[in-house]
Parts: structure tokens; sequence; C-alpha cells
């Protein structure tokens, strides 16, 4: 049946509130307007950034259809569309890409000024939301919104992809491209040296699998459930460590064992905490620590300036500071057995069991739970 210009009635994961489960609905899903894409979403990872947006950590507007970890196929496009058209296979992107800002042209950095971080908005660029469920307008999320059999989003928050791509690639829509790109792009991991990757989640995995491809010779995980630590190494962690087993802070444990800290530090548990602990950690004179976790809206980091004095740097990345193309190159680099992702996927789940896979993201099970649609 030819859906394109029609209302798509379909099936979603609306967060009504936060703090409470995400209600399985029928939605109406409205065709897309100039400049956009309708899609139809193939899988979807969950994603912590999910959660804390459940857990007001992420400001969000509600109700609301989270997800921003997918691929899928294009189902229609609106007028000026001439990125994709129908039947290609496509990867939202939670960091668009309009390709005229200050951010979009320059080499560095990707954070595009039409991102939805400092916006809020929720709705599409014009300012309303292609959502509807029982009469009510759904807000939108992180430009994205995933888990719904189909989301509306504009064409610059789109990459095509491989066509022969599998479901899993949906996790290098969030996670594998945001902790991997940390390691190769932000830290610029080098060859032969010491990173210690703090939180044993899908980004601190990706973390762990870039600092390996970047060549690092000692790799150490951090992170409180031990059951995680053989595919920590499985990907490329020389060793792991549980803070719980010492009597000492955990930055102290790690400088005796790389005498005097490490090369890269990079944080993905999204506390205020551990970021602190990263950055103590590195060694003084050249340490780099990567911030990638989101810490609640009113967190603050406090620090002695002379940790950064004596020549460390403190940074952080979006994405993994990787642009639109690049989207399409790491499919490409997944496709060609040059990255490796299968490990990261440790559940797939109907949309109906979309809670138990926030359930085990919040109990710290598992690596990353897909929903396939
Ligand atoms: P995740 O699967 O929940 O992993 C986070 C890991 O951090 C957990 O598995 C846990 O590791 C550790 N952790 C969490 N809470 C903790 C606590 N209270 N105490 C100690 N350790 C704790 O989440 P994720 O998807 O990997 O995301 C990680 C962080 O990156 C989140 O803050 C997320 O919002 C953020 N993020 C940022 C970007 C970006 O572009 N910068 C993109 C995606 C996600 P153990 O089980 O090993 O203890
Ligand atoms: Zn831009
Ligand atoms: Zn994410």
């Amino acid at each position: 049946m030819n859906t394109a210009g029609k209302v798509i009635k379909c099936k979603a994961a609306v967060a009504w509130e936060p703090y409470k489960p995400l209600s399985i609905e029928d939605i109406e899903v409205a065709p897309p307007k100039a400049h956009e894409v309708r899609v139809k979403i193939i899988s979807s990872g969950i994603c912590g950034s999910d959660s804390s947006a459940l857990n007001g950590i992420v400001e969000t507007k509600f109700p609301v259809i989270l997800g921003h970890e997918a691929v899928g196929i294009v189902e229609s496009i609106g007028d000026g569309v001439t990125q994709v058209k129908p039947g290609d296979k496509v990867i939202p992107l939670f960091v668009p890409q309009c390709g005229l800002c200050r951010a979009c042209k320059s080499p560095n950095g990707n954070l595009c000024e039409k991102n939805e971080f400092a916006a809020k908005t929720g709705m599409m660029f014009d300012g309303t939301s292609r959502f509807t469920c029982k009469g009510k307008q759904i807000y939108h999320f992180a430009s994205t919104s995933t888990f719904s059999e189909y989301t509306v989003v504009s064409d610059i928050c789109i990459a095509k992809v491989d066509s022969r791509a599998p479901a899993e690639v949906c996790l290098i829509g969030c996670g594998f491209a945001t902790g991997y790109g940390a390691a190769v792009n932000t830290a610029g991991v080098t060859k032969g040296s010491t990173c210690a990757v703090f939180g044993l989640g899908g980004v601190g995995f990706s973390a762990i699998i870039g600092c390996k491809d970047a060549g690092a010779s000692r790799i150490i995980g951090i992170g409180s459930h031990k059951d995680k630590f053989p595919i920590a190494k499985q990907l490329g962690a020389t060793e792991c460590i549980c803070p719980k087993d010492y009597d000492k802070p955990i930055q102290e444990v790690i400088c005796e064992m790389t005498n005097g800290g490490v090369d890269f530090s990079i944080e993905c548990a999204g506390r205020t905490e551990t970021m602190m602990t990263a950055l103590e950690c590195t060694y003084c004179s050249n340490g780099v620590t990567v911030v990638l976790g989101v810490a609640a809206p009113k967190e603050k980091l406090s620090l002695h300036p002379g940790l950064l004095l004596t020549g460390r740097t403190l940074k952080g990345s979006i994405f993994g500071g990787y642009k639109g193309p690049d989207v399409t190159e790491l499919v490409l680099d997944y496709m060609n057995k040059k990255i490796n992702i299968d490990y990261l996927v440790s559940k797939k789940l109907t949309l109906d069991k979309i809670n138990e896979a926030f359930e085990l993201l919040r109990s710290g099970k598992g690596v990353r739970s897909i929903v396939i649609f």
C-alpha cells in the first residue's frame, strides 16, 4: 500500500510522564513536510541518554517518544529532499548537519547549531510535531524519536547507509560512534599508550574498542558489574577493576598500576565523581580526559586548577566528534569487518518489551538491548 502523503497509524512507545514506564500506544504519524523524511524503523538501541531523559537528567518535554539510536528505511520524503529517496536505508542523526553554520563549516567539532541540546523544543524545525496519540500532541526527542514504528526527521538529521547493513548497525547511531569516536577522534589515543575507561555500558565498551583500534597497549576498564569484565576483555580491555574491591580511591590504584597515571581516560558513566576520578587518574604531564557521560542539570565539577596547570587536558565530545557523512563510512567499515559491534548487542526485544530493556540498562546488566520492529 502506498502510504506517501497519508497519515500513518502505527505503534510507538510513549513516555507520558517522567519516572514512569513507557506505554505502547497506537499513534498517528503525519506525512513529512518540506525538507523532512518519514522513516520506517528497523531497530533501535536503548541508550543511557534515553534512560536519563526519563529520569530528568536530560531535560525533556513530555509526553514524548524517546529513542535516538536507530536504523530504518525511508518510507516517503517531503518537497526539496535530495539526500535520500524512498527505500534507502538510513540512520537518523541526533546531531544534525546543516552544512551552513560555523560548527558545520569548521573541520573541528561537530555540534551543528541546529542541535536540540540547547534549544530543547521537542519539535520539528517549523515548531510543530508530527506525532499525535489519543488526540494529544506528542513531543519529538533529540531530533529523532525512534521508539516508534515510523518517525519523521529533518533532512539534515539523516545519513544514508549501505542497503545490506543489518539491524545491529543502529548502535552506530549513538553508543558505538560516541565511545569509539571519543577514543580515536576526541582523545586521539596513541599507539602504545595506557587508557582507562570508566563505566562499562554501551558507550564504555565502544570506547574500549576505540582504544584498542588506536593501538593502546594497556586498557583498564573500571566498572561495578564484574559479570561484564569478560566481554570487556574480549573487546580489548587488558584488565578490569571494580572500585569496591579497594580500600583506597580508585584513582590512586590506577596511578600505582600505571607508574603515575594513564595517558588517556574516558568517562562513560555520567557521574561527576567519576569525571573527577577520570581526570585524577591521568599522568600529570600529558594526561587527556574525555567526558562523555551526561550529568544532571544542577551537577557541577569542582577541581583545583593545579590539576590542569601541570599539563592535563579535560575535554568532552558529543557523538564521538562524528559528522553525518562519517556515519555512512562507519557502517561501511562495519560491513567490511574493520570494526565489530556485534558483541555490544546483549539482547534483542520487541517493542512491547521495551520497559524490560530500560530495566536491564538501569540495573547495569548486559551491554546494549535493541528493539527489533
Ligand atoms: P549505560 O549503558 O547505562 O552505561 C553506563 C555505565 O556506567 C553502567 O553500565 C555502569 O557501569 C556505570 N554506572 C552508571 N551509573 C553508575 C553509578 N551510579 N555508579 C557507578 N557506575 C555507574 O549508558 P551508556 O549508554 O553506555 O551511556 C553512558 C553515558 O554516556 C550516559 O551518561 C549517557 O547519557 C552518555 N552518553 C553521551 C553521549 C555523548 O554524545 N556524549 C552519547 C550517548 C550517551 P558498570 O555496570 O560497569 O558499573
Ligand atoms: Zn550546522
Ligand atoms: Zn545515545
